[in-house]
């Protein structure tokens, strides 16, 4: 076809023929973008060979909400279960900015060097993350993340505390039949979550900063009573003095609290994660408590005590869950809670109604 701009007319410009349109703009993108369908026993094979790979893609089936996948993930659990439990599980718990992400990438290293394989997992829901600071993002441990014997998982970011600290508890399983026989497990030290962290791991670390004033202060009771170790980090520079102030406050504080069950007496030490100080005696110190408790029998013990909480705490959530999604209820929940509201029926009364309705719904017959 004869182009009129080609004429000599229009000089200077020149239409050239179109081409035809490449077949797919990038012919790699379709390939990285497709899952792999693993049969629950292939996750496993993989898992147990320690794949990366594939333990992050059945990570990811754990944290999907979808019916299929969970179910897919339960199986994989259960198939991961006899191979799991090996390993030394830490809570490490902090105010943000108090150095969480800088101690686990100097702790990590070290014990990397050690020739141990490290899982860092994270327990809080994005919902209550502090911004710019994603619990387990890689980017935070820039040494550890590129370390091929550590695996870094955010935290799940979606569900309420119960739920995803669930889905850390199934990740430990995978981890652990995958080889990591180290796992923190991190937490903002400003909530509930540790708790749940507490109920999932066998050591449990609270980091703290010193030359903050009182330095007792806008610490929980709760979570000190829950500390098998307190570390004061930033003890460098000008800072040293105070931190070892700070952890002579804090060791007569926990003179105060009662003994522990496993008859371990929590210890304060001083560190630097940013200067790598007083790192090799944090480990000594967990490692005393691994045998210590080993020796006294507190560590089993824990485990299948924790084990039993999680049984207690999947009942409840099952429970809750189907509760507020029955049909029924959901039909009856805004008609109640605004009677309640006007005063004509009593909240237990309402309460004892929905269970009655559910009840007889479960049972057929409503
Ligand atoms: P996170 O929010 O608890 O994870 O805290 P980060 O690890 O991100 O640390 C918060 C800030 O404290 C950063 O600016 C770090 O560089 C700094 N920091 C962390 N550890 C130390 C330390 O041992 N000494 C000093 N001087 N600064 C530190």
């Amino acid at each position: 076809m004869k182009h009129p701009e080609n004429d000599e007319a229009y000089k200077g410009l020149k239409v050239n023929k179109g081409v035809a349109d490449v077949p797919t703009v990038n012919p790699y993108l379709k390939k990285r973008t497709q899952r792999q369908n693993y049969s629950p026993a292939e996750y496993v094979e993989g898992i147990l060979k320690g794949n990366i790979t594939i333990l992050s893609q059945a990570v990811t089936l754990i944290e999907s909400s979808r019916m299929e996948h969970q179910q897919v993930a339960q199986e994989i659990i259960e198939k991961c279960l006899p191979y799991a439990g090996n390993s030394v599980r830490i809570g490490i718990t902090g105010v943000p900015g108090a150095g969480k992400s800088t101690s686990i990438d100097a702790f990590g290293m070290h014990l990397l060097q050690q020739g141990h394989k490290l899982a860092v997992l994270a327990i809080d829901p994005s919902s209550e993350r502090s911004k710019g600071s994603i619990l387990g993002d890689k980017t935070r441990m820039e040494d550890l993340s590129r370390q091929k014997n550590a695996f870094i998982r955010p935290s799940p970011s979606a569900g309420s505390l119960g739920g995803v600290a669930r889905k850390t508890r199934e990740t430990i399983v995978l981890c652990e039949a995958a080889g990591f026989d180290s796992v923190f497990v991190e937490t903002v030290g400003v909530g509930q979550s540790e708790t749940a962290v507490h109920s999932m791991v066998d050591f449990f670390l609270l980091i703290q900063l010193a030359g903050t004033g009182d330095e007792l202060q806008g610490i929980k009771r709760g979570i000190m009573e829950m500390a098998d170790g307190i570390i004061i980090n930033k003890a460098d520079g000008d800072n040293i003095d105070k931190a070892k102030l700070a952890a002579a406050q804090f060791r007569n504080a926990l003179h105060l609290f009662p003994a522990t069950d496993s008859g371990w007496v929590p210890k304060v030490l001083t560190y630097s994660g940013y200067y790598n100080l007083g790192i090799a005696e944090i480990w000594e110190m967990i490692d005393d408590y691994v045998s210590y408790t080993r020796g006294n029998g507190y560590f089993d013990w824990k485990r299948k005590e924790q084990s039993k909480y999680w049984m207690y705490e999947s009942i409840n959530d099952t429970l809750r869950d189907t509760f507020y999604h029955n049909p029924v209820i959901e039909g009856m929940l805004k008609t109640a809670e605004q009677k309640v509201l006007n005063n004509e029926i009593s909240s237990f009364m309402a309460a004892k109604q929905m269970i009655d309705a559910f009840l007889n719904n479960l049972s057929g017959k409503a």
